[in-house]
């Protein structure tokens, strides 16, 4: 076995200036993952490499991008696959099924901000068609979980200022939530009813849209108890607090995280700190993923029912992430109680070879022996 890299850090890290980081920067025996987000990184198989060579334990591929060689390949190389899984995000699915798409205040179909499109949550083919998909991932290829993606009301969000639209009140889902939670509502066009359920039925409005997410969840929770059990359920979501954004995570993106948890194995947050409007302050990832395990009850100790595994970001996205922050980010990624780490997004990251080289050397030290 080569020896540990801790000196090689230090040195990238004084380079950079940042001692801080490069100072608590060793062995972290509790992170049990250290992955990539975005495919296998063929780069760092060359010359007779492998992926533990490179301190790489774990790998996030799209599920539509799985194939049995591809998960073999990576088995052999001794890391766990993991497969993305677009839940609410299937924009293509309205071409033939106009009627899925989310409706406004105003009654009109909404428009996709900033071209994230969304899918009204209650449409009932949309939902069979992604459940379907779902069971067929975990039953063709033997991956070791599957995280759901998007799963979130029709918003822009991966972003420092969000665009989160209130939707959806199609006739659908104004019935739906009028028979679920026995709440009269009287014979009057949008906007006028939108504007009643945001107001006098506001509270019973977005906890019903959470329940309808959390529902999502709980029959994804059921496919994977039924086609693969020994696998994990993630989910990658918004990294905000209950209070960010106005309380934005249950009133608009309709994501409750508590009620998630009856079904979810490990949330992988989602901190783009650049992408966010925190190019200059990695250790935001590291406060949202404190609240997050305050709000779960989560520690970062073994034996627990539930794990937080952040994706952070260091691929140019939004704003550029300069080498030297490779560091800080995963320290910050990494800890407690953060228990595996993530990183996104390989696609970008494979032309950056210094930083590449900087997150080897990371996982590397945090590796324990
Ligand atoms: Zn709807």
């Amino acid at each position: 076995m080569s020896p540990k890299p801790r000196l090689s850090v230090f040195v990238v890290a004084c380079l950079c200036g940042v001692f801080h980081s490069a100072a608590a920067l060793e062995e972290r025996p509790h992170v049990e993952v250290r992955g990539l987000y975005g495919g296998i990184p063929d780069e760092l198989l060359q010359a007779g490499k492998t992926l533990a060579d490179h301190g790489i334990n774990a790998v996030w591929m799209g599920s539509g991008g799985l194939t049995t060689q591809r998960v073999a390949l990576l088995k052999q190389q001794g890391a766990r696959v993991f497969a993305e899984f677009n839940t609410m995000h299937v924009a293509g699915y309205l071409k033939d099924h106009p009627d899925a798409a989310p409706i406004g205040v105003d009654g009109q179909v909404c428009p996709a901000p900033h071209g994230w499109q969304g899918i009204c949550p209650t449409h009932p083919g949309y939902r069979q068609s992604r459940m379907t998909d779902f069971r067929r991932v975990l039953r063709d290829f033997q991956i070791d979980g599957i995280w759901l993606d998007y799963h979130h009301s029709h918003a822009s969000w991966e972003r420092d200022v969000p665009d989160m639209p209130d939707t959806c009140f199609c006739p659908r889902c104004v019935a739906q939530f009028s028979r679920e939670t026995n709440t009269r509502l009287p014979d009057e066009p949008l906007p006028r009813l939108a504007k009643r359920l945001l107001g006098q039925h506001a509270e019973a409005w977005f906890q019903w849209r959470c329940d309808v997410f959390t529902n999502w969840v709980r029959e994804c929770r059921e496919i994977v108890d039924q086609t693969r059990p020994q696998a994990l359920l993630g989910t990658f979501h918004c990294p905000w607090t209950d209070t960010d954004f106005d309380g934005a995570l249950r009133t608009k993106l309709a994501i409750d995280l508590k009620a998630q948890a009856q079904y979810v194995d490990v949330f992988s947050t989602m901190p783009y700190h650049a992408r966010f409007g925190h190019a200059a302050d990695p250790a935001w990832i590291s406060r949202q993923t404190a609240w997050l395990g305050k709000h779960l009850g989560i520690r970062g100790e073994p034996g627990e029912r539930h794990k937080i595994w952040p994706i952070v970001q260091l691929a140019d996205w939004g704003e550029p992430v300069p080498v030297e922050q490779v560091l800080p980010v995963l320290d910050h990624g990494t800890r407690r109680p953060a228990t595996g780490v993530m990183v996104f997004a390989w696609g970008s990251l494979r032309k950056q070879q210094a930083k590449v080289g900087a997150m080897v050397e990371v996982f590397r030290t945090i590796k324990p022996d």
